[in-house]
Order: C-alpha cells, then structure tokens, then sequence
C-alpha cells in the first residue's frame, strides 16, 4: 500500500490533476465525507487528509509514503528525513511582510526601533529580520494574523499572500517580499528503499505531468 498524505482545500484541488496524470483518481470528495483516509482507483494507493502543518510529520515518521506540502510550512517545521524530489509548481504564493496602511514601515526599520511581528511563521521570519539586522519581538499566532495590526497587538505581520485581496480588505499593505512560496512533494527515504517501485512510478509521473527531472 502507498500512503499519501494531503491537506484539504488548495493543495489537494490542486494535486488532483498531477494525481489523474499518474492514472490515480481519488473515490471521494473531501469537502463532503467525513472520512479522513480516502481510497482511489488502484487499490494499492490511499490518500490520507491531515492538517497542513502535519504532513511533514506524517511523512517524516512513516505514516505516509508521500506528501505535499507548502514550501512554507517545510521551512517551519524542518525537513530532516525527507526527501524533496520535485517543486509541484501548484499552491503558489509569497511570503511577505504587511503593516496597516500609513504605518511608515521604512522609517521604523530605519530607526532601529524593536518592532512587534506577529506571525504563524516564527522561524521564517527569525531568519528574515536577523538577516537584514532589524530587531523584532516576534508573536506566534494560529490564524487571522491580518487582524494583529489593526487591533495594536503588532505593528507587523508575515503571513502568505496570494491576490493580496485579504490585505486590502483588512486596510493593510505589504511592505516586503519575503520568498515565493510552492508546494513541494515529500518522500520518506525509507519508504522510497522498500517500495521503490510503486514510489518510483508516482514519483516519475509527477514529474512527466510536470515536464521536469527528479532528484532522486
Ligand atoms: P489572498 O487574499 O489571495 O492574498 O490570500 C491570502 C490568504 O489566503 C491569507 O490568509 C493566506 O494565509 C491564505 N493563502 C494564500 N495563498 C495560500 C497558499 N498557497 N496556501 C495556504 N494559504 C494561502
């Protein structure tokens, strides 16, 4: 059996089209069962529905094959046993910095004064504000961080930005471009050794539907 694992919404609409070139067509529709692992045309492939930021775990700790996941929630969570093989190209996005309107974000970096983050995004954000040298206390949040400068809890948040129109919405204006954001297909190494075959064969038809060379 070849287990693989999705995040309902985005990526799994998204994936569904590299799955139907690789001959894979999911029996079930997450936005309406209630079931958590859903099985396909080839019984010898499941997809199991877990929460984004779980998907490196499952994968990492072999309880799935495969996953997909955002290149943002990799960097926060750390890929050590993974394998990275191909760069989907779907769930494309950035990874910005926003304030709300007026705030003169330039001249607060400029002064060097202390300035509040609030993010989901702790480690990408560390490593960006360190490396530009702006000193930041940095607040972790689980969701809605557009709400975080309007209500005076930051003066800033980093958070994925796709249309942008949820900013707008929010009266907040991005301010800085962090890093362009995809998902990625995750591989568990061991996983990849005993079950190359089948691995092999979703791997390859991934990337045929992508028209790009793998790295393992
Ligand atoms: P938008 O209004 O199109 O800029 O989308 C921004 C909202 O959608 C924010 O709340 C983001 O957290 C979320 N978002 C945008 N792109 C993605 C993505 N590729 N994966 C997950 N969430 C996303």
């Amino acid at each position: 059996m070849i287990t693989l694992a999705l995040s309902k919404g985005r990526i799994f609409d998204e994936t569904l089209p590299l799955l139907k070139a690789a001959g894979i067509e999911v029996l079930d529709d997450p936005e309406t069962t209630r079931k958590l692992i859903l099985a396909t045309n080839q019984p010898q492939v499941r997809v199991v529905l877990v929460r984004a930021s779980d998907v490196p775990t499952y994968v990492q700790y072999g309880g799935a094959d495969l996953g997909i996941t955002g290149k943002d929630t990799l960097l926060e969570h750390g890929s050590q046993g993974l394998y990275q093989p191909l760069d989907l190209q779907i769930a494309k996005c950035r990874i910005s910095v926003a304030v709300r309107e007026g705030f003169d974000y330039a001249a607060a970096v400029q002064q060097g004064s202390r300035l509040r983050v609030a993010t989901k995004y702790v480690a990408i954000a560390r490593e960006f504000f360190a490396s530009k040298g702006v000193h930041v206390d940095l607040i972790k949040l689980y969701g809605s961080m557009e709400l975080a400068p309007l209500t005076g809890l930051a003066d800033a948040i980093v958070d994925l930005v796709s249309t942008g129109n949820t900013l707008k919405a929010n009266h907040l204006v991005e301010v800085e471009r962090i890093m362009d954001i995809s998902s990625r297909l995750v591989v568990n190494q061991a996983a990849l050794k005993l079950k190359q075959q089948p691995m092999r064969a979703i791997i390859d038809a991934f990337a045929a539907a992508l028209k790009t060379p793998t790295s393992v």
